[in-house]
C-alpha cells in the first residue's frame, strides 16, 4: 500500500519555473535574483521589515543568537518542549540554555515558569520562544515579561509560518524571527531558513557573517569569523513557488485537523492539541494526547499505523530530559514533574500530510479508532 507520510513536500507547480529561470541566467550559485526576491516576498507575506535567506532553520537560530549578542557564558531561556534545533545553537555560541516548561492549555512556553526563571537568572541574554506544531505561544505575556527585563526575544517560528496571533504573523513579534523550509515543514525549499529582522544594518551584518565574513577588499581579508550559511539561488526558486501555495497548504492542514477532531469526538480518551482562541494556527501537525487511564499508549498507535505503512511520531521529547541537555536548569509551574513530560508521554503526532487523500485520512482514523473500540 502507498505510504502515508507525517508531512511530506508538496510542490505547487511554479517552483520549476523559477529554477528554469536560474538555469537560463546561469545563476546556479551562489546568489541571484531568486534569493533577493524570495526574501522580499516572505517579508511582504509576513509583513516585516527585512528578511535574510539562510541554508537552514538551525543556521537561522544560530545567527539570531549571534545578532542578539549571545556569547560564551551567557544564559538563554528556551522552551523544553521543542525540537533540539531550537537549543543546539545556544551551545554553538558557548552559551548556557535554561529550559522552560509549557502550559497545560497551550503547549508552548509558560509565562509563569518564565517568570520563575527570571527570578533566579535576572539577566539572560535572550529568550527563545517556539510556536510548536504551528500553535502560537502566549505572546502578549511573553513579550511583556521580556520587555520588563529588557531581554531580547527570538521567535523560533520554524513550524509556524503563516500562523497568526491576534491577527499578526508569528515570527514578527520578537527582535528576531526564524522560519524553516526543511523538507517536512509547511512549505519547503528542500532545506533552508529565513531570518526576520527589524533593520537593514542587522540584515547586512547577517548576510556578511553567512557568506564567510569577507571584508570589503580586493583580496580575501577577514576580521571576523564567518559561516557558509547562505541559501542557494536554486533553492530560493523552489521557495518562491512554494510561497504561492502557503495559504492553500494552511487551508489543507486546517481541514486535516478538523476531520480528525470530528472523528475523535466520540472517543473520550483522545484529546486534540489545544487551540487557543487568540490565534489562527497553520496546523502544521495535528497531535493528540491519550488519557492516562486508557490502556492505549502512543507506541500502540504508532505501531498500529506503521503496520499499515503509515508514518506517525511521538511528540518532541522534552529537552530537559535529553541526555545531552539534562545537566541544565529547568523551570516549571508543576508541583511534580512537568507538563512537557506528560505531553510527551501521552502524545502522538498524526499524519498531517497535505498529499493525503480523504480516503487515506479515513484509513488513519479507522486504525486509531479500532484501538479504542476493542
Ligand atoms: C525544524 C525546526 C528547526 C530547524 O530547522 P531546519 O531547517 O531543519 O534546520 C528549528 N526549530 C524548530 C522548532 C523546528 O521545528
Amino acid at each position: 500500500m502507498k505510504k502515508i507520510y507525517l508531512s511530506s513536500p508538496n510542490m505547487g507547480g511554479d517552483e520549476l519555473y523559477y529554477i528554469q529561470d536560474a538555469f537560463e541566467k546561469n545563476w546556479i550559485a551562489p546568489l541571484g535574483e531568486n534569493v533577493d526576491e524570495f526574501e522580499k516576498e516572505v517579508a511582504k507575506r509576513v509583513d516585516c521589515n527585512f528578511c535574510v535567506a539562510l541554508s537552514s532553520g538551525t543556521a537561522t537560530v544560530h545567527m539570531a543568537l549571534k545578532a542578539a549578542g549571545v556569547e560564551q557564558g551567557d544564559i538563554v531561556f528556551c522552551p523544553s518542549l521543542t525540537f533540539a534545533a531550537s537549543a543546539n545553537p545556544i551551545i554553538y555560541q558557548g552559551a548556557t540554555p535554561v529550559f522552560i516548561d509549557c502550559d497545560e492549555d497551550n503547549w508552548n512556553m509558560s509565562p509563569v515558569a518564565l517568570q520563575k526563571a527570571f527570578e533566579k537568572y535576572p539577566n539572560p541574554k535572550a529568550v527563545i520562544v517556539v510556536h510548536i506544531f504551528g500553535q502560537a505561544a502566549k505572546l502578549d505575556e511573553i513579550v511583556e515579561i521580556c520587555k520588563k527585563h529588557n531581554t531580547v526575544l527570538i521567535e523560533d517560528a520554524a513550524e509556524s509560518l503563516g500562523t497568526t496571533y491576534k491577527g499578526k504573523e508569528t515570527g514578527t513579534f520578537g527582535k528576531y524571527g526564524v522560519f524553516s523550509f526543511n523538507g517536512n515543514k509547511i512549505i519547503t525549499t528542500s532545506g533552508g531558513g529565513m531570518l526576520v529582522c527589524e533593520n537593514e544594518d542587522t540584515a547586512n551584518k547577517v548576510k556578511f557573517w553567512i557568506t564567510q565574513a569577507r571584508d570589503n577588499e580586493r583580496y580575501y581579508q577577514h576580521t571576523e569569523i564567518g559561516y557558509n550559511y547562505r541559501m542557494s539561488n536554486i533553492l530560493a526558486g523552489i521557495g518562491r513557488g512554494q510561497l504561492k501555495v502557503l495559504d492553500t497548504r494552511i487551508k489543507q492542514k486546517t481541514d486535516i485537523y478538523n476531520r480528525y477532531k470530528k472523528a475523535f469526538e466520540e472517543i473520550s480518551a483522545i484529546k486534540m492539541i489545544p487551540v487557543t482562541d487568540y490565534s489562527k494556527p497553520n496546523f502544521w501537525l495535528t497531535c493528540i494526547t491519550i488519557n492516562k487511564n486508557a490502556n492505549i499508549a502512543p507506541l500502540d498507535i504508532i505501531l498500529a499505523l506503521e503496520k499499515e505503512n503509515i508514518e506517525s511520531r511521538y511528540i518532541w521529547k522534552p529537552l530537559h530530559l535529553q541526555p545531552v541537555f539534562e545537566k541544565y536548569d529547568f523551570f516549571t509551574e508543576c508541583e511534580n514533574g512537568s507538563y512537557s513530560e506528560e505531553i510527551f508521554k501521552y502524545g502522538v503526532c498524526l499524519p498531517s500530510d497535505t498529499n493525503m487523500t480523504l480516503q487515506e485520512q479515513d484509513r488513519v482514523i479507522e486504525i486509531v479508532k479500532s484501538l479504542f473500540n476493542k
